[in-house]
């Protein structure tokens, strides 16, 4: 029997796939980012779930997220987006995925294998991460022309704070026009990319003119907002979507114990009892993912009650207090991400208190913790 394990809702990752298609036109390619070990959701597991809602693409960051996809027989068009080292080009064909090109080398190694290799293009717009300047893409289109096995797939950019929403806005347009004067750039060359594409989950929610032929869903697919802001805003202005969150995280009473008033209790001794009380002991660590910065300050759910973490979390062990938890008992579920009776405890709640974001906790939620697709 697991120690921990995490539920994944087929039916709330459905639901949001199709919640963007909803809000997207026909037209529009989705392309749904698996990356991060599918934000922490289970790669394998996800994806397949992707797939059979019919999504478009799938994005990934690296190599081995492409082949571990393939070798379980998933033939939908994969994205690499990350660093792939020049030698390993390679794969690339071998595995049939599409890749986003940002250096010049990299794009004359590709065209040197004479194998068909579709290209998406990646503009640097602003978010100064991965990206082509300017002044260097009439060399990249040059390559493209001369070279008769790279398909110009897509031509695409990334934004860099869409998910402040009002504060972003501006930033955001700025970016845009930069895209638009690449795509420009790339008409006149007589090159027809297939996609343009720009929108990550919080560009798709608020900003339809981002969306050209192809949007990158990430986060949202997931039924998790990119930000508070990003949620508020959409509610405003009539963008609504109505997002599932698909991941819950569960664990069992390990132990329960009496103490008395004054005890210390865990690693430092940061907590003292200020009565006589009873704790429970779950194994769940910080080695799981369950961050040490909920120490003292986060909450789990145990009878559908909120029970406060006690003391340090440890390496494969927490405690939490469950004294007036009525009927406790050893073996007893315990709640850790996710609904139980009337609460529930969500992925941002966890997330502020240890002053990160939501994409952060999810994903380094240890891989091998077992997901069940429920
Ligand atoms: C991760 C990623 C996305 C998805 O972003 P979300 O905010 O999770 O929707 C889109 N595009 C690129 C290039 C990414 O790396």
């Amino acid at each position: 029997m697991a120690l921990n394990w995490l539920t994944i809702s087929r039916q709330a990752l459905g639901q949001n796939i199709q919640a963007f298609r909803d809000h997207l036109s026909h037209q529009v390619a989705l392309a749904v980012a698996v990356k991060g070990n599918a934000y922490g959701h289970g790669l394998m597991e996800t994806a397949r779930v992707f797939v059979e809602a019919g999504v478009d693409y799938l994005c990934v960051n690296a190599i081995y997220e492409a082949r571990s996809l393939r070798k379980a027989g998933i033939t939908s068009p994969i994205l690499v987006m990350g660093y792939v080292p020049e030698e390993r080009l390679n794969e690339i064909v071998e595995l049939e995925c599409d890749l986003v090109v940002y250096r010049l080398e990299i794009l004359e190694a590709l065209g040197r294998l004479k194998k068909v290799v579709n290209v998406h293009l990646k503009i640097e717009t602003g978010n100064h991460r991965q990206g082509i300047l300017m002044e260097d893409l009439p060399d990249f289109i040059e390559v493209i022309k001369a070279c008769k096995n790279l398909k110009l797939r897509g031509i695409s950019t990334h934004f860099s704070n869409v998910e402040e929403g009002e504060a972003g806005q501006n930033y955001a347009d700025f970016q845009l026009k930069k895209f638009k004067k690449a795509i420009q750039m790339v008409d006149r060359s007589g090159l027809k990319p297939d996609f343009k594409h720009c929108a990550n989950t919080a560009a798709t929610v608020l900003i339809p003119g981002t969306h050209y032929n192809f949007v990158r869903v990430g986060i949202g697919a997931y039924g998790l907002w990119p930000s508070d802001k990003v949620k508020e805003l959409a509610d405003k202005s009539g963008k609504r979507m109505d997002l599932s969150p698909a991941l819950s995280w569960r664990t069992r009473v390990a132990q329960l114990k009496v103490v008395e008033k004054g005890a210390l209790i865990g690693y430092d001794c940061t907590y003292k009892m200020p009565t006589d009380g009873l704790i429970a002991v779950l194994p769940v660590g910080y080695y799981d993912g369950f961050p040490r910065a909920l120490s003292n300050v986060g909450e789990v759910l145990i009878r559908g009650k909120r029970a406060p973490i006690r003391g340090r979390v440890c390496m494969n062990m927490l405690m939490v207090e469950v004294t007036g938890v009525r009927g406790v008992t050893v073996e007893d579920e315990v709640v850790l991400i996710g609904r139980q009776g009337k609460d529930e405890i969500t992925v941002e709640e966890l997330a502020a208190h240890c002053n990160t974001i939501n994409y952060e906790l999810v994903t380094r939620i240890n891989e091998r913790i077992e997901r069940r697709l429920a």
